[in-house]
């Protein structure tokens, strides 16, 4: 049977058989050694030349062939203890050996951090340089946060549903990823660039409280730490105020850092809160830096920003909406909306959470009655054909007994980068695009053959 290297400490004086990649390997003359890894970690395995026929494959072992091996737990002399590795006290003398695959050279170092190669080589060949320790540690940290975040929002009773990936285009302000229709000649599916309109309608369908870890897909030019699709916790409650949900995530935050990252520190709770004009006028951003020390690698600090605008005039000086056209406004505003007085001076729910000068996420309760969502658009100047064509389902929708509801999303890959003391969210994502929206593993974007342009009614201009 199997058993993890890791275990291994478990089995001092005993036969055992692990399966690993060889790490390295080092030849003393009389005596060879390799390190054994597997995810669990790394076992220094020996080879004497009494055990001939193990002896013989270890003179061809090579970096990252596979291997099965059996041997007998020793500890090892206090002189040669390790520290640095989880096994350092033990280590294997071989008996048998099995190579279950040979590899080639790796086109670079997997034993290093991996900071120091370029990015193209790391992203092209991203399943060896996920075999790096760092990179584990970082799918590692991403598997636990997923996993406490799902546990404790089914604690509080939400329901995990998903939402469909080929959907109809939602107004968040960027572009869409659209995908042609083979059995609707000229007509496209687009790809969500969040639940959005998904959630709320759950909601109207008396689901409560919903959450999902949404792949979302938004299709801007190359900026610093964007990818085309990236993960957003997502989730939406009904009968709740702006306070409500603020005061959950604050609470699944706090607990969330005490339980998966125990070293880091949150500099305040509650956390502060700034009014959008406040934030600009302190530190001309709306999401602030507010660490009292910098260089402190463990220090989160969070803030609350509200109260922004709801609306912000185009260059061509009509309306556009600051963040989500679906926000209501701050209560005292509802009238003005609705009878389109003092547009600037509107102020929206919108609740964004800033986290060491990034955005990690944002929310807000929503408009939960039709005539509200239709004054927002009439406010941006659509047309009420316009009006109707894009957004006909939800303003009918919400016709239908609508709960007063409100939600948040965070920034998955966002928080987990902060969380792994990372400076880009590529490191704890899996498999990334290049920063130019590129998968040079897999060779995408690509061209279709020309069969298949046919089929979805395509011609490449
Ligand atoms: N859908 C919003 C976004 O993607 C988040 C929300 O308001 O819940 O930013």
């Amino acid at each position: 049977m199997r058993i993890e290297i890791k275990e291994s400490l478990n089995h001092i004086g005993e036969e055992i058989t692990l399966y690993g990649w060889v790490d390295s390997r080092r030849d003393h003359g009389k005596i060879i050694f390799i390190d054994l890894r597997d995810r669990s970690g790394l076992i220094q395995a020996v080879f004497l030349p009494n055990h001939k026929e193990a002896y013989v494959i270890a003179e061809k072992l090579r970096s990252e062939w596979v291997l099965k091996i059996k041997g007998k737990v020793n500890s090892r002399p206090g002189n040669m203890i390790n520290d640095r590795i989880i096994t350092g006290k033990i280590e294997i003398e071989i008996l048998e050996i099995e190579v279950l695959s040979e590899a080639k050279t790796p086109p670079f170092e997997i034993s290093s951090t991996g900071y120091e190669i370029g990015e193209e080589t790391r992203v092209k060949y991203r399943y060896l340089d996920l075999r790096r320790e760092r990179m584990k540690d970082n799918m590692v940290l991403r598997h636990k946060v997923v996993k406490f975040v799902r546990d404790y929002l089914d604690q509080e009773g939400f329901l995990e549903i998903e939402t469909p990936i080929l959907t109809k285009s939602t107004p968040e302000g960027a572009r869409d990823y659209v995908v042609p229709s083979r059995l609707y000649p000229g007509n496209f599916y687009a790809l969500p660039q969040s639940p959005q309109q998904y959630k709320q309608l759950l909601m109207v369908a008396g689901m409560e409280k919903y959450f999902q870890f949404a792949r979302c897909f938004r299709d801007e030019d190359t900026r610093g730490d964007r990818q085309p699709e990236f993960t957003q916790m997502d989730l939406e409650m009904s009968f709740v105020e702006r306070e409500d949900v603020m005061a959950l995530n604050e609470k699944l935050l706090i607990s969330l850092i005490s339980k998966i990252a125990p070293e880091k520190k949150i500099q305040e709770i509650p956390f502060p809160r700034l009014s959008y004009q406040e934030a600009m006028e302190k530190y001309q951003t709306d999401k602030p830096d507010l660490r009292k020390d910098k260089n402190d690698k463990d220090l989160l600090a969070f803030c609350w920003i509200i109260d922004f605008p709801f609306f912000k005039k185009n260059d061509d000086s009509s309306w556009t909406f600051t963040h989500n056209p679906f926000s209501a406004p701050k209560p005292e505003y509802y009238d003005q909306l609705i009878k389109y007085e003092d547009i600037e001076k509107i102020l929206t729910t919108q609740y964004d959470v800033a986290l060491n000068g990034y955005e990690l996420g944002g929310g807000s309760i929503r408009n939960h009655k039709p005539e509200a969502l239709k004054a927002v658009f009439k406010i941006m100047g659509y047309s009420a054909e316009r009006i109707e064509n894009n957004f006909g389902h939800m303003l009918e929708a919400l016709s239908y007994g609508t709960p007063p509801h409100g939600g948040i999303a965070w920034g998955l890959d966002r928080l987990i980068m902060l969380l792994a003391n990372e400076a880009n969210i590529r490191e704890v994502m899996a498999f990334p695009k290049t920063g130019d929206s590129r998968d040079l593993m897999m060779g995408s974007p690509s061209e279709l053959d020309a069969k298949q342009l046919k089929e979805l009614h395509l011609k490449i201009n």
